[in-house]
Protein backbone atom coordinates (compact mmCIF):
# COMPACT_ATOMS: atom_id res chain seq x y z
CA UNK A 1 0.00 0.00 0.00
CA UNK A 2 1.38 3.42 -0.68
CA UNK A 3 0.60 6.64 0.81
CA UNK A 4 1.81 10.30 0.14
CA UNK A 5 3.50 11.45 2.56
CA UNK A 6 4.93 15.51 2.46
CA UNK A 7 8.43 16.19 2.93
CA UNK A 8 11.00 18.91 3.50
CA UNK A 9 13.95 19.39 1.41
CA UNK A 10 17.36 19.45 3.72
CA UNK A 11 18.45 22.14 0.90
CA UNK A 12 16.08 24.55 -0.27
CA UNK A 13 13.30 23.64 2.82
CA UNK A 14 10.42 23.73 0.14
CA UNK A 15 8.32 20.80 1.09
CA UNK A 16 6.47 18.50 -1.76
CA UNK A 17 4.73 15.01 -1.53
CA UNK A 18 6.45 11.51 -1.88
CA UNK A 19 4.48 8.41 -2.08
CA UNK A 20 5.77 5.64 0.23
CA UNK A 21 5.40 2.06 -0.29
CA UNK A 22 4.46 1.11 3.39
CA UNK A 23 4.83 -2.69 2.66
CA UNK A 24 8.42 -2.58 3.03
CA UNK A 25 8.95 -1.89 6.63
CA UNK A 26 12.42 -0.50 6.87
CA UNK A 27 13.85 1.83 3.59
CA UNK A 28 16.36 4.14 2.38
CA UNK A 29 16.68 5.54 -0.67
CA UNK A 30 17.88 8.64 -2.78
CA UNK A 31 15.20 11.32 -4.38
CA UNK A 32 15.94 14.47 -5.84
CA UNK A 33 13.68 17.69 -4.52
CA UNK A 34 11.07 18.71 -7.28
CA UNK A 35 11.94 22.28 -6.35
CA UNK A 36 16.14 22.30 -5.98
CA UNK A 37 16.58 19.28 -8.03
CA UNK A 38 19.36 18.54 -5.57
CA UNK A 39 19.41 14.71 -4.36
CA UNK A 40 18.97 13.83 -0.55
CA UNK A 41 18.50 10.31 1.70
CA UNK A 42 15.15 9.38 2.70
CA UNK A 43 14.98 6.91 5.20
CA UNK A 44 11.12 5.63 6.05
CA UNK A 45 9.86 2.95 8.47
CA UNK A 46 6.46 1.98 7.92
CA UNK A 47 3.76 -0.58 8.63
CA UNK A 48 1.34 -1.69 6.23
CA UNK A 49 -0.81 1.17 5.03
CA UNK A 50 1.13 3.55 8.13
CA UNK A 51 4.40 5.41 8.39
CA UNK A 52 5.70 5.34 11.62
CA UNK A 53 8.69 7.82 10.77
CA UNK A 54 10.14 9.60 7.89
CA UNK A 55 13.46 11.12 7.95
CA UNK A 56 15.01 13.14 5.68
CA UNK A 57 19.40 13.13 5.33
CA UNK A 58 21.35 15.49 3.48
CA UNK A 59 24.42 14.02 1.68
ZN1 LIG B 1 15.23 21.49 -2.52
Amino acid sequence: MQITESITCPFCGQSFELVIDTSVPSQCFTTDCEICCRPFEVVAESEPGEILSLDVRAN
